[in-house]
């Protein structure tokens, strides 16, 4: 099967589905492809919290402040450029989706705005109880569905870019549930392909977060930016089993209601690591992560592997109040929050660095583009709260403004002959069995103990290691038949990628001999003046090269 057309984005969640919107009402034509269902598929749909943006519509605000609270947060690795488009577009898609019928959730007619850590007045909008990402991609699910010249195929993974003379002309594609291979020729495309949190045990992340969108850019020669930067939240749910929840759900009511970290002794432990916390929520992010590890390490930890988080102090009014239908879901779940604790530890939850862009983004590759997610450098070497969503629709809006000025007029050079070697890949027949189940399981497991939250020198010399021979094992030949949901192909095509960029992120974070935000060596406790540099991967043939660069000019914020 052949497609043409102007724009092919991959990727339907908010960045995909805003950049389709945008380009298709510029006149072009659009593709937009997903391995998942259309706008059901990774993070967007499963963020059930805040989209951070400066309305100022109950507190004085402008997109300057949340610039420089962004820039802070980035700890001087922040990509100016590109968080001044972040917070400066914001308030504009945002209220946009507002035109659309999201749902804001409001205080006397005014968009509702809460607090959240690192943000310096309140500043994110959500859509209640815990739907801001159900609510954001319905929406725009459907505006695309009522926007002519957007075209639309799930169950569709993008295997490769394909290139003529350097410039990206279209993409190749296995369709998952018939298993035929796919060319598709594109004047533009748009990697809109979420992150890659997927790489860990524990994680935040769909089936479909393995980092196929930065694999896809490098082996098209777009270099990549702060790879070492994956953001690990806290208080992931671990246990009981919780069914069609975010498991980051428990932050917001820890902040509301002083929620209490409890080891297995069920005692307080926060203190032990240089920060009280007398039943509010003051710890920060990377501190708790800490003391959280620590206890585990120490074997005071729950019987999961995590701590306790307590409301056992509150009354069962004050949690109504504060969790409002949430209670009844997590009722529906066993979870009855007077009466017991649930178990907590960090996971894998989003990551910072990505495909280097600039503010239209646009990459160094001809023809390609990239949005949301999958963009590098917006967020330096730590995320505010709130701000990914806005990233997403805000990048993503920006993408295909570009891609429809870049198209205009531009003929396609997709050649057939340049896609033979991606579609000899899907159409191979098996080679030797492996349990590729089995493998990602070895390298989550390796990324969550040697690449986690907490590095050194050894652990991550084992992780390459790993990794090294991960990759030996896996050939170049996929296994499978190559049918319909052949999952030992997929699953082969999958480990292609995340091997790649498991790589690339345990070798940035050795290279990187400091901690500094998310990247956090035990060995390199400090943060160094000499490392105010960000790492740039390139992937000329079989191996990955990283160099440093100067951090992105700064841009004056009026
Ligand atoms: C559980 C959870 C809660 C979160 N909560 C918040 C929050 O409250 N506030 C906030 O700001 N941020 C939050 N985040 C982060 C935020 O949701 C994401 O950063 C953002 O939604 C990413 O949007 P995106 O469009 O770039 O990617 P995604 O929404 O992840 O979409 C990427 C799409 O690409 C598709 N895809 C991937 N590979 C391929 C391929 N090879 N071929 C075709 N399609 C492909 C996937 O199927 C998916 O549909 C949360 C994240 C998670 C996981």
């Amino acid at each position: 099967m052949h497609v043409e057309t102007d724009i092919l984005i991959i990727g339907s969640g908010g960045a995909g589905m805003y950049a389709a919107i945008e380009a298709a009402r510029a006149g072009v034509s659009v593709f937009l492809a997903d391995r998942s269902l259309i706008g059901r598929g990774g993070a967007t749909v499963m963020a059930q919290m805040t989209v951070a943006v400066a309305l100022g519509e109950e507190t004085p605000d402008h997109w300057s402040h949340h610039l420089a609270d962004t820039i802070r947060a980035g700890r001087g690795l922040t990509d100016e450029r590109l968080a001044r488009l972040l917070c400066e577009d914001g308030p504009d898609c945002i209220r946009e989706m507002d035109t659309w019928g999201v749902g804001w959730a409001r205080r006397d007619g005014h968009i509702a705005q809460a607090m959240a850590p690192g943000h310096d007045r309140p500043r994110c909008a959500y859509v209640d109880f815990l739907n801001t990402g159900p609510a954001v991609s319905k929406t725009l699910r459907t505006v695309v569905n009522r926007t002519s010249g957007i075209r639309k195929a799930g169950d569709l993974m993008i295997v490769d870019l394909v290139r003529r003379d350097g410039e990206v002309t279209g993409a190749v594609a296995l369709h998952l549930s018939t298993g035929a291979p796919v060319t598709i020729a594109a004047k533009a495309t748009i990697v809109a392909a979420g992150g890659l949190t997927r790489l860990y045990r524990r994680n935040s992340a769909s089936a479909n977060m393995g980092g196929d969108g930065y694999a896809l850019a490098l082996r098209a020669g777009a270099p990549l930016i702060d790879m070492e930067f994956v953001q690990f939240f806290p208080i992931g749910h671990l246990a009981p089993r919780l069914i069609g929840m975010d498991p980051i759900m428990w932050d917001p009511f820890r902040y509301k209601l002083g929620g209490r970290l409890l080891n297995s002794d069920k005692e307080e432990f926060t203190a032990r690591y240089g920060t009280r916390e007398d039943g509010k929520y003051v710890v920060t992010r990377d501190l708790a992560t800490y003391a959280i590890i620590k206890e585990v390490d120490a074997g005071r930890g729950s019987p999961h592997g995590g701590a306790y988080l307590s409301f056992e102090h509150c009354s069962a009014e004050a949690l109504r109040a504060a969790f409002g239908p949430v209670i009844d879901r997590l009722a529906a779940n066993n979870i009855d929050l007077t009466k017991m604790p649930v178990e907590v530890a960090p996971i894998a939850h989003y990551h910072m660095g990505g495909v280097a862009a600039d503010a239209r983004m646009e990459t160094e590759v001809p023809g390609l583009m990239v949005a949301g997610e999958a963009v590098g450098g917006a967020n330096g070497a730590n995320r505010l709260s709130g701000n990914a969503i806005t990233e997403a629709l805000a990048f993503g809006r920006r993408a295909g403004r570009s891609a429809a000025e870049r198209v205009r007029g531009g003929r396609h050079v997709f050649r057939p002959a340049d896609a033979r070697a991606a579609m000899d890949l899907i159409t191979a027949d098996g080679g030797p069995e492996l349990n590729t189940a089995a493998m990602i399981q070895t390298l989550q497991a390796t990324m969550a103990d040697d690449v986690g939250p907490f590095r050194t020198k050894a652990k991550l010399v084992r992780a390459l290691a790993t990794i090294d021979d991960l990759t030996a094992t896996l050939g170049e030949r996929p296994v499978g038949d190559g049918g319909r949901f052949d999952m030992r192909r997929i699953d082969w095509l999958d480990l292609c990628n995340m091997l790649l960029v498991a790589r690339i992120v345990a070798q940035a974070a050795l290279r990187r001999t400091e901690s500094r935000g998310a990247h956090q060596r035990e060995d390199f406790p400090g943060m160094l003046p000499e490392w105010q540099v960000n790492q740039v991967a390139h992937y000329p043939g079989r191996e990955v090269a990283l160099e440093s660069m100067p951090v992105a000019a700064k841009v004056a914020a009026q």
